[in-house]
């Protein structure tokens, strides 16, 4: 179990690490920058090592997300958003890498109307700009996904469901940087009901299915302020919400689903997850997991992205070789486990393509056409 909570730290990097302490989170989630501000945060080459420093050494923090400014819309029909949106991630992106984050959480944007189809070209364009112009990670570090948010779905929001997050990824011919985070309240509001042991499984399907369970990397765990459907963006405090523990013990407490960063963006009580929320999503967790570990029926397939099974030795020796601090035998593993988790996207995605339907396969074909990803970006430069 591994309880996250979005934290401020003042729009200081390191202080996030103990706001997450604080409340007891095992992960955190910061902006990389204000969040409703196109203004660029400038961190020095030293803050960002420094900050990757103290999360790989923490003791307790295992985890830090990051999450993209709301202001980027890749799927604007105004160039000079859009233009501005791509500049944006790339610099979210770079500042992400830097941190040595688990990854950059994004909200794709709004087509407002325009349709998913005419949008789908642009948002890979984008994509493919951000992870080729951004700052590279440093050597010996992680490469960060770029995590796509699934969306309530209202106002015509890209990523309302799992086959148009399916769609833009195979549109970047399956780049193993991009990967998932669903957002539990989004979720309910674009109308997938997971409440049950069976539903919870259907989505668990869904996403292997769609894009490969390897590529969701976390969760945002919130209750609803929204009924099932209601296609709005409201976060409610564990419990208390239209979902409610019950509803949403299935999901987390899945044997696949369990073990990832579930990461709360609850009001509390205004200012965000209290330790309190951490001690209320650690309860439903729990409850989650007796409900399967009492089930015998159900139990997990073999085929469990337990990415520590199957962590290559080989690529575990590079890692302890070039990771620039000092770390526990405990620690290294748990890194490597992650890093070995992207190797296995690539296989994925192999399969997905096979498993997809008629319809998508022609989707995706015809977007996989446009491919050589410098010469798409240039193109859409001119637009
Ligand atoms: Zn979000
Ligand atoms: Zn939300």
């Amino acid at each position: 179990m591994n309880i996250g909570a979005h934290v401020r730290g003042g729009g200081k990097l390191i202080p996030s690490l103990e706001a997450g302490v604080e409340i007891g989170a095992t992960s955190i989630q910061v902006f990389t920058q204000s969040p409703r501000m196109w203004k660029a945060s400038q961190y020095a080459p030293e803050v960002l090592t420094a900050y990757r420093e103290a999360q790989a050494t923490h003791p307790t923090i295992t985890d830090t997300f990051c999450h993209a400014t709301y202001l980027i819309n890749l799927a604007s029909a105004d160039l000079e958003l859009f233009e501005k949106s791509v500049e944006c991630l790339t610099h979210n992106l770079s500042v992400a890498r830097g941190m040595g984050s688990s990854g950059l959480v994004l909200h794709v944007g709004s087509h407002k109307g325009a349709g998913f189809d005419e949008v789908v070209r642009q948002i890979a364009d984008a994509f493919e700009r951000a992870l080729a112009e951004a700052d590279p990670a440093p050597e010996g570090v992680a490469d960060c996904p770029i995590l796509i948010e699934n969306a309530a779905g209202a106002g015509g929001t890209v990523g309302r469901s799992l086959e148009e997050i399916q769609f833009l990824i195979d549109a970047c011919n399956g780049d193993d940087r991009l990967g998932l985070c669903i957002d539990t309240q989004h979720l309910w509001a674009s109308g997938f009901d997971y409440s049950s042991v069976a539903g919870a499984e259907k989505l668990i399907k869904e996403i292997d299915n769609r894009v490969g369970m390897s590529r969701l990397r976390c969760f945002h765990f919130n209750d609803s302020k929204i009924e099932l459907g209601g296609n709005r963006d409201r976060h409610a405090n564990i419990g208390e919400g239209t979902i409610g523990a019950k509803g949403l013990a299935p999901l987390v407490g899945h044997p696949k689903i369990r073990n990832l960063p579930l990461l709360l963006e609850v009001p509390g009580s205004g200012e965000g997850p209290r330790a309190e929320d951490v001690v209320a999503a650690r309860k439903v967790v729990a409850a989650g997991i007796k409900l399967y570990d009492g089930v015998t029926t159900s139990a997990p397939s073999k085929k469990t992205p337990s990415a520590k099974k199957i962590a290559p030795a080989k690529r575990a020796a590079s890692t302890k070789k070039s990771t620039p601090v000092k770390k526990t035998a405990k620690k290294t593993t748990k890194k490597t486990a992650k890093k070995t988790t992207k190797k296995t996207a690539k296989q994925t995605t192999k399969k997905t393509a096979k498993k997809t339907t008629k319809k998508t396969t022609k989707r995706a074909a015809s977007a996989k056409k446009s491919t050589p990803v410098k010469k798409t970006a240039k193109k859409t430069k001119k637009k």
